[in-house]
């Protein structure tokens, strides 16, 4: 008997009709043989909702109450869909991610997993339950929940994938698969059949929010095929694999472009130009868990200089409050924020130690005259920080600029 994982997301669960459509979807797997463990998220906006009220409570609410909070929304769906499942005949039982075993760090908000206890799960199916278990949550060592960061109950699928050797690990959405660019922001874009970790990892990462980055990474680290596919066609979708040798040798391309608007950019104005400042300035940021991305220095000629880094828009504020004091005490003039910016991005593993991928593109950007404010590159992507407004126009002719439209 096979053991199956799907996960279906927020759109695929927005309202009771809906549920009972993935719970038909769900009761066909099962009647066909297979154990079957489905991961949900909440239903539609829920947790743009949740958020919105807990705003209204507090502008900066407790990281702790915060998550728990945030995890009701996937306990809904759960045990809603748990009971259309007993409808259909289909024996099935909700569980919440501390009752699935989803142990995490103590990083609210953002927790990582860092095991999963099987027991309760496998004595689920041994009974011939479908298994429910509430997606983007877990509980840390002191059993309070935790949440693992927007768009992570594909992490919490493949992480119970690779917990219980499935067979296994299907992703249902809204889109049939994984797409040249975002299908909502270009039209013509081309469907992958597959895609290597790597490059999803860093489409994930810089922005194609249809798979959370850390479930790609899991992916890759346990070796656990993801299907990405729609909930509401049996269109085939796109796998996410390890890349065969072979496709790495005839291709020579850009398999997709990633768009990012959660970008803001902090520049701290004329600090002094010595040892030590970039560590006086990212070392708290660390220790307050900010990730920053693009960092830029410029070359100084008087021994002054301006640093210059992204962080998530939903990050500006925590990181202000920490960088503003800390470049003050080393002479720093000011800091800067800018939050109307965007990252656009090409990724293809073909462009490894190919040249003329970054010429094309920022002629591309020129025509449409996009200015580029900031550049970062990896082995295989090259990110333009632009300014928001032209996110669409960018990913529109950068689509065109390297022919994805059939690939
Ligand atoms: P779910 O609620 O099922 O988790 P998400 O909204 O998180 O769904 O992710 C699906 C969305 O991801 C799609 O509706 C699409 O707009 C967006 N998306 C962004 N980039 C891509 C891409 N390259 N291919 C497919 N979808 C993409
Ligand atoms: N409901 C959460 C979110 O909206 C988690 C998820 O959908 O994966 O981000
Ligand atoms: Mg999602």
């Amino acid at each position: 008997m096979a053991l199956i994982i799907q996960k279906y997301g927020g759109s695929s669960v927005a309202d009771a009709d809906k549920i009972k459509n993935v719970a038909l979807r769900i009761a066909k797997a099962k009647a066909e043989g297979n154990n079957v463990v489905a991961v949900v998220s909440a239903m539609g906006d829920t947790t743009d909702e949740l958020i919105h009220l807990a705003q209204q409570i507090s502008e900066y609410p407790e990281e702790r109450e915060f998550d728990v909070l945030l995890s009701t929304g996937e306990v809904i769906s759960s045990t809603l869909l748990a009971m259309a499942l007993g409808n259909l005949g289909c024996k099935a039982v909700s569980l919440t991610g501390a009752q699935a075993g989803i142990h995490t760090d103590s990083n609210y908000n953002r927790a990582r997993i860092l095991r999963v206890n099987t027991e309760r799960i496998i004595s689920e199916l041994n009974k011939d339950n479908v298994v429910i278990v509430a997606g983007f949550q877990g509980v840390t060592s002191n059993m309070d929940i935790t949440t693992l960061g927007r768009g992570g109950s594909d992490t919490t699928a493949v992480a119970l994938a690779a917990g219980l050797s499935a067979d296994m690990c299907q992703i249902y959405t809204d889109v049939e698969g994984i797409y040249t660019a975002d299908p909502r922001l270009v039209p013509h874009t081309s469907k992958l059949d597959r895609i290597g970790y790597e490059e999803m990892l860093e489409m994930a990462s810089y922005g194609a929010k249809v798979i959370h980055p850390r479930a790609v990474e899991l992916g890759e680290l346990y070796n656990v095929p993801i299907l990405v596919a729609s909930s509401f066609s049996d269109t085939p979708g796109t796998i996410i694999c390890k890349e065969a040798s072979m496709d790495m040798e005839v291709k020579n391309k850009v398999t997709g472009i990633a768009h990012d608007t959660n970008v803001a950019k902090i520049t701290v104005v004329g600090i002094p130009d010595r040892p030590g400042v970039a560590m006086t300035i990212f070392e708290p940021l660390a220790r307050a868990n900010i990730s920053v991305d693009t960092i830029v220095q410029n070359a100084s000629t008087e021994k002054i200089t301006d640093l210059t880094f992204t962080v998530t828009q939903d990050d500006l504020y925590k990181a202000m409050s920490i960088v503003e004091p800390v470049a003050n005490s080393i002479g720093g003039k000011q800091c800067v924020a800018d939050s109307t910016l965007a990252k656009v991005s090409i990724i293809g593993s073909g462009m490894q130690n190919t040249p003329g991928y970054a010429a094309r593109m920022f002629h591309a950007l020129s025509e449409q005259s996009i200015n580029i404010q900031l550049i970062t590159t990896s082995e295989i992507r090259i990110t333009c920080i632009i300014s928001r407004d032209s996110v669409k126009d960018a990913v529109q002719v950068l689509h065109r600029a390297f022919e994805l439209e059939s690939v």
